[in-house]
């Protein structure tokens, strides 16, 4: 395919913003290459300025879980557009989508809007902070819970669990109070509770990672840290920016049977616009501003256009649960597909899937955690990438990434995707 038009806008783009992007997986890093500028999408496909059409496994990282333009979440934010997109004052929509929200997500009384996923998941832990008086958080190992400081932190070294800085820019002093554990081992997370009993405010995590591609929780792995937390006096947040809205109604909580403290949301939720929220009894959130002491604000928090979106997204998932079934189905009929023609060729992988969830990792060990995901063979990865795109399909221009499935995606597009993949694999 021809993307002649789109590297020079991405010349142009990074002469003005850093790296030619406004969020840094965006630049194809880690496939190499020049991106795609997208000029439109429409149910599972992309077009691009090139003109090329590509099936699209992003989505949005998600939110767009019914395709892209889906017609009632366009109409509910060109209707509200026109009577004004912001004031700064309540409205009746904010209250109409976080009853929608309360009443289909178990364990949560209220809830309250941010602008994006970090937002949410930020306003979290200083909640659970102040909640419980307590100030170190665990966060497991290639977990991602957005940009703020306490989450970008790496293991710390040796048998230090201390996390350190993975960026800079954040203190020494932040990355103290952050502890890093493993995904899927209790045991490790219970020594770090023993070495820092009552420190621990809160235990947050991805209940069905996603951000190092997806990794489901080991059985008995989510209700043991809800057993750890309960003894310990430790909030459990479940990070359900990407679970949420999407792998059931209540989300992971519902699908898995284990309960949070407080969930946080992203994604979905905002049906394509920048939204985020995070939601927990009223015991608990009564003690946010204003009611209570922990302050949380935003300008254009509950934004109108924002709140229609995600209304009426939410509404429509409201109406038809069986699209998380269905939309289950099709990513086990891609996984059936995909793994045959993988074989068929002889490549080594694995595959993790847990509702809608699914990615392909190029490695021969099971991926529980962030060691064994990052043992995948990037270059293969690269190769599938870009043997992919050659052939109209658009997955994640990274290994650690989750393919969303639509229930736009119809099962000719992913016979097609299937059959792209047979192509590429032999080239692997
Ligand atoms: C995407 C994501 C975030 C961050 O959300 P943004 O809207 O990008 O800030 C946080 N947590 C999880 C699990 C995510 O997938």
């Amino acid at each position: 395919m021809i993307y002649q038009r789109s590297s020079a806008l991405f010349k142009a783009a990074q002469k003005v913003i850093p790296g030619g992007v406004n969020s840094p997986v965006r630049a194809f890093k880690a496939v190499g290459g020049d991106p795609i500028f997208v000029t439109q999408a429409k149910g599972a496909y992309l077009y691009d300025e090139d003109g090329n059409e590509l099936i699209d496994y992003i989505n949005s990282w998600g939110p767009m879980i019914l395709g892209h333009a889906y017609e009632p979440v366009v109409n509910a934010v060109v209707e509200k557009a026109k009577k004004g997109t912001s004031f700064g004052m309540p409205t009746e929509i904010e209250t109409q989508i976080a009853e929608l929200a309360v009443s289909m997500v178990p364990n949560i009384d209220k809830i309250r809007f941010v602008n994006s996923g970090t937002e949410a998941c930020m306003s979290a832990v200083r909640l659970a902070r102040g909640f419980t008086g307590k100030d170190k958080i665990i966060k497991f190992a290639g977990c991602y819970h957005g940009h703020s400081d306490s989450f970008l932190i790496q293991a710390g070294s040796g048998a230090v669990t201390f996390g350190s800085p993975n960026s800079p820019g954040v203190t020494k002093g932040t990355a103290q109070d952050t502890l890093l554990a493993k995904y899927n081992d209790l045991a490790h997370v219970e020594s770090i509770i023993t070495s820092n009993k009552e420190e621990i405010a809160c235990i947050i995590i991805e209940p069905v990672a996603g951000n190092m591609g997806c990794i489901p929780p080991v059985k008995g792995f989510l209700e043991g840290l809800r057993d750890l937390c309960d003894a310990h006096n430790i909030l459990l947040i479940f990070d359900e920016v990407m679970t949420g809205f999407r792998l059931a109604k209540g989300g992971a909580q519902e699908l898995l049977g284990v309960n949070a403290d407080i969930v946080t949301f992203g994604k979905v939720i905002g049906g394509g616009l920048p939204v985020g929220a995070f939601a927990a009894r009223e015991e608990i959130m009564n003690h946010l501003a204003p009611l209570g002491p922990i302050y949380q604000a935003g300008t254009l928090s509950g934004n109108p256009l924002a709140m229609a979106a995600g209304l009426a997204m939410l509404t429509e998932l409201n109406k038809n649960p069986r699209i998380f079934k269905s939309i289950a189905d099709k990513t086990e009929y891609l996984h059936k597909g995909v793994a045959e023609v993988l074989n068929k060729h002889n490549v080594v992988y694995t595959i993790n899937r847990l509702g809608s969830m699914i990615s392909v990792h190029f490695a021969e060990e099971n991926v529980v955690d962030f060691d064994t995901a990052a043992l995948g063979n990037n270059d293969t990865f690269k190769k599938f990438f870009h043997g992919l795109l050659d052939n109209g399909i658009y997955i994640a221009p990274s290994a650690f990434e989750t393919w969303f499935i639509t229930e736009a995606l119809t099962y000719d597009d992913l016979d097609k995707t299937i059959a792209a993949i047979d192509k590429v694999a032999g080239t692997l």
